[in-house]
């Protein structure tokens, strides 16, 4: 079984989250950014919106003489006379000047300019201007617009100025729209105000996201480790032989799978490369205890086990580091000793009886004597699996248990596993 969620896997894990997660925070806060902007900008301009129909109602209130005239009918009807001009330009100034107001124009119902504080415009005609339509058809009309230079009432030029620019109808006491103002109005000091909040409340929204996100990855980092540590405990159990600690069948026999690809491997690229290397193979070795039945019968079950156990601790002892040994049954090890050819495993696996001939197991203050008789066998390069390196090792062990047992024996094939001749190396204790 493979740890399903190892090291990489868990980085790679956390590789993907950490993108999500900055993903997601780009995009919260640009959705966050847009809508926050929006909102503020159009209460920016609301307000102004607000003022301008004061200012409006304000210059109506105050200089109607200059700006109404009553037609032959008693009807209301907007005209400003040249000798106006000067009269009005001086109470603009005066009474809107403090306001922010940059500039104001009156226009008539046909979309002519009656008026503007700007003199230069006057006479000319806006009709075709769809935000003057609206305020003419009684509606108003509002906007932001930032100009790079821009000359209020008093004559003073101001550089990159943000301008709220509302049309609005002018009335007559009947209701009716007798021509439209437009005033510009400066409003860069509410829009900084709204900047200000606009950053606030992101710089807010960023540092509540890397919180919440900073909490999340600390959680599944516990989660996963938690996780991992399960999942290592279950894998380690469902390779690990209970009774000697030493791998169980499966994880013995997935070894000797994997070994043997890995040789395969290697002889593939060696084919492939043209330049055929002499790569060692490796050995197995089939280890049985000698006599057990009669330990447990004579012993009990329970020393039966202590022997096991023992000899398990015996043979981990004798062997090198990168060998492999795993219980194959109820009292057979299978050792899998890689890059090792028929002498070394001979060495090895006369090391491993010798020890276990000469362990002093006692259990109840008596002596139990062990010994384990042993197989060896080589996989050849021109087998493709280790099914004929495993009937060797066994058939070994049966000629060591036919032979009187304690002993090691060894089949090789003469022929390197070409032929099916066979030949048995007999090791005397
Ligand atoms: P031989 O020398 O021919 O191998 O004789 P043997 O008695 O060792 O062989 P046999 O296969 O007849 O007996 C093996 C015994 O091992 C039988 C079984 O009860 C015992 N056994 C298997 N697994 C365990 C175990 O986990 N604990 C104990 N105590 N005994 C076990
Ligand atoms: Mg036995
Ligand atoms: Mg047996």
């Amino acid at each position: 079984m493979k740890c399903l969620l190892g090291h990489k896997a868990t980085s790679k894990l956390f590789c993907r989250l950490l993108t999500t997660a900055v993903i997601s925070s780009v995009l919260i806060l640009s959705a966050a950014s847009f809508g926050v902007s929006t909102l503020y900008y159009n209460h920016v301009v609301e307000d102004a919106e607000a003022d301008a129909v004061g200012v409006g109602r304000s210059i109506l209130a105050l200089e109607k003489h200059l700006l109404v005239q009553l037609d032959q009918n008693g009807q209301e009807y907007l005209k400003v006379t040249p000798t106006a001009f000067q009269t009005l330009d001086e109470v603009m100034q005066k009474a809107l000047g403090p306001l922010n107001v940059l500039k104001v124009k009156v226009f008539s119902p046909d979309g002519i300019i009656l008026y503007s504080t700007d003199h230069s415009i006057i006479g000319r005609n806006n009709a075709k201007n769809p935000r003057l339509q609206i305020a003419l058809s009684g509606g108003i009309s509002s906007e932001l617009e930032s100009k790079d230079t821009f000359t209020d009432l008093n004559g003073e030029q101001h550089l990159n100025v943000d301008i709220a620019e509302t049309y609005l109808p002018i009335l007559a006491p009947n209701g009716d729209v007798i021509g439209s103002f437009e005033i510009y109005q400066d409003v860069g000091p509410s829009l900084t105000t709204a900047d200000i909040g606009i950053r606030q409340a992101l710089a807010s929204l960023a540092v509540t996201l890397c919180v919440a996100f900073g909490l999340s990855f600390l959680i599944m980092r516990v989660a996963a480790r938690e996780l991992r540590q399960t999942q290592d405990k279950l894998h380690k159990q469902a390779s690990v032989d209970t009774l000697t600690g030493l791998f169980n069948r499966n994880k013995i026999m997935q070894l000797l799978t994997d070994e043997t690809e890995r040789l395969e491997l290697i002889h593939t690229e060696d084919r492939v490369k043209n330049f055929p290397k002499q790569q060692t193979s490796y050995c197995l070795i089939m280890l049985d205890v000698d006599h057990f039945k009669s330990i447990n019968d004579n012993h009990g079950h329970p020393a039966g086990d202590k022997v096991l156990r023992v000899i398990a601790q015996t043979i981990k002892q004798v062997i090198r580091e990168g060998d492999q040994v795993g219980r194959y049954g109820g009292e057979e090890f299978l050792l899998v000793l890689p890059e090792t050819d028929l002498k070394g495993a001979q060495a090895q696996a006369e090391g491993i009886r010798s020890a276990i001939e000469n362990l002093n197991i006692y259990v109840d203050q008596k002596e139990i004597p062990v010994t384990a008789s042993l197989g060896i066998a080589t996989k050849y390069p021109a087998e493709s699996d280790y099914e004929g390196a495993l009937k060797r090792a066994d058939d070994a062990l049966y000629q060591a248990k036919n032979l009187g047992r304690n002993r090691v024996e060894l089949i090789c094939l003469s022929n390197q596993g070409t032929e099916k001749d066979i030949s048995h190396t007999l090791i005397a204790k």
